[in-house]
């Protein structure tokens, strides 16, 4: 456990700085924003099956909620701090605002390692994490969802626990406290793949703005968890070929390309990508060298950095993680002409499909897949119209420095429209 600082939120601010010097936002609404709105840390204590009591520490930060409930994911891993969460948390601020879903942000996270739990101690933490946030969440005020570490297990065991704390004629009412659940337990069918699906059509949306063909391309994925492993499967459906993969473990690499569903089938046996048969193993630091068209990091913070951007070699890097590029490593990939699709709208297909499980849960509706793909292409091609249109408005070339303009233009207009209280 740590609350030592990985510089992320420093690199959050600054970019948010860039966005709001390029749209021209006044101060004092720079000032709110550039800082979350609560803080909750929690101590808790959990029994393991050693029969010891061990103490886990849990975040839960609130970014904005002008535009919406409080909404982001709740991350596991040894990692998490007081830093980290703040970034993250802010990420989603601007995601929602991007997207014009009436979604707030947020994001949590407990430091500790979830692959080292048995599954019985791994339900206790997260049961006695919800118990311990309280009336912190609630299904109008503020929804987890699954992020690294996490998945529709753990919203399962969330929702339930919350909806026990509940009164019992509410029980019904309360599922959309979380999202990213499984389908029987009031899941959306798209949300498992949907930051996947979004990072796809993200990318169908540049490739036809920039005239390049997604069929044929190559890629290079790091990270194979819920949203490498989607991404990487749609885009060998749209016919693109994966040439390497990494993740905390090591890499593989085959030039002749990667079978993504065989690679999901062996991650899903092994719990990592090394080891499998039909790919060779190469230097975790050479994974960033090898070329192809498209480079998604899909994985953790901070991994494109100034040691290894002159390594990449392709034409754009797509930010399927969040804060996958450090503002050096930026810098450097701008100087030699790579293009940056940035986390905030590229990730969001995530936040999106939240959004349509909650809307679902609320009417007690089921909508199909191909609704929910539907819908989510109509919201991130409108997000990428926008983005293109303020480039174009502005002159700027960053789509990042855009694409924070647009969300940043959304909030300054309801923060002018509402004033603040008192
Ligand atoms: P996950 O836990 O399902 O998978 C994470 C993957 O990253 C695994 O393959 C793991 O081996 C790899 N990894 C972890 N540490 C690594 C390291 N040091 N080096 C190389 N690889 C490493 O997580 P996920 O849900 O797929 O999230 C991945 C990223 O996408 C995170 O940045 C997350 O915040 C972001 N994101 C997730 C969602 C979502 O819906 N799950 C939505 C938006 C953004």
């Amino acid at each position: 456990m740590t609350d030592d600082s990985n510089g992320l939120f420093a690199t959050a601010t600054a970019q948010f700085n860039r966005g709001a010097d390029l749209i021209g936002l006044t101060p004092s609404i720079r000032s709110i924003l550039s800082q979350p709105k609560n803080e909750i840390i929690v101590n808790f204590p959990v029994r393991m099956n050693s029969g010891d009591y061990e103490m886990f520490r849990g975040y839960r930060i609130q970014h904005s909620n002008i535009l919406g409930p409080y909404k982001g994911g709740v991350r596991f891993h040894p990692a998490v701090n007081l830093d980290e969460v703040k970034a993250l948390a802010a990420w989603m601020t601007w995601k929602s605002a991007l997207c014009d879903i009436p979604f707030g942000g947020a994001k949590g996270g407990i430091s500790f390692d979830p692959l080292a739990l048995e599954v019985d101690e791994l339900e206790r933490v997260v049961r006695r994490f919800t118990h311990a946030l309280g009336s912190n969440i609630g299904p109008d005020h503020d929804i987890p969802a699954p992020d690294l570490g996490s998945n529709a297990r753990a919203m399962v065991w969330m929702m339930d626990t919350y909806a026990n704390s509940t009164g019992a004629t509410e029980r019904q009412n309360v599922k959309r406290i979380v999202t990213g659940k499984t389908l029987e337990t009031g899941g959306s069918p798209g949300r498992e793949k949907a930051t996947g699906q979004g990072v796809v059509f993200c990318l169908q949306h540049w490739a036809d703005e920039v005239g390049f063909d997604l069929t044929g391309a190559s890629a290079i994925i790091q990270g194979w968890g819920n949203v490498g492993s989607a991404t990487g499967r749609l885009l060998q459906v749209h016919g693109a070929q994966i040439r390497a993969v990494a993740d905390h473990r090591g890499a593989i690499a085959d030039e002749d390309g990667i079978d993504a569903f065989d690679l999901t089938d062996w991650v899903a046996e092994h719990g990592t990508v090394t080891g499998f048969p039909a790919a060779g193993w190469i230097e975790p630091a050479d994974f960033w060298k090898v070329e192809a068209d498209l480079v998604v990091p899909a994985a953790i913070e901070n991994q494109i950095t100034a040691r290894n951007a002159g390594d990449i070699r392709a034409k754009v890097v797509v930010e399927a993680a969040n804060g996958p590029t450090t503002l050096e490593a930026e810098a450097i990939l701008t100087e030699r002409g790579i293009e940056i699709l940035p986390d905030i709208l590229v990730n969001a297909g995530g936040v999106v499909v939240s959004y349509f499980e909650w809307l679902q849960n609320r009417s007690a509706q089921r909508w199909t897949i191909d609704e929910v793909d539907h819908k989510l292409r109509e919201v991130l091609w409108k997000a990428s119209d926008a983005v293109c249109e303020l480039r174009e408005e502005l002159e700027v070339s960053s789509r990042r420095d855009a694409a924070y303009g647009v969300a940043l233009r959304r909030l300054q207009t309801v923060y002018q429209q509402r004033g603040i209280f008192p």
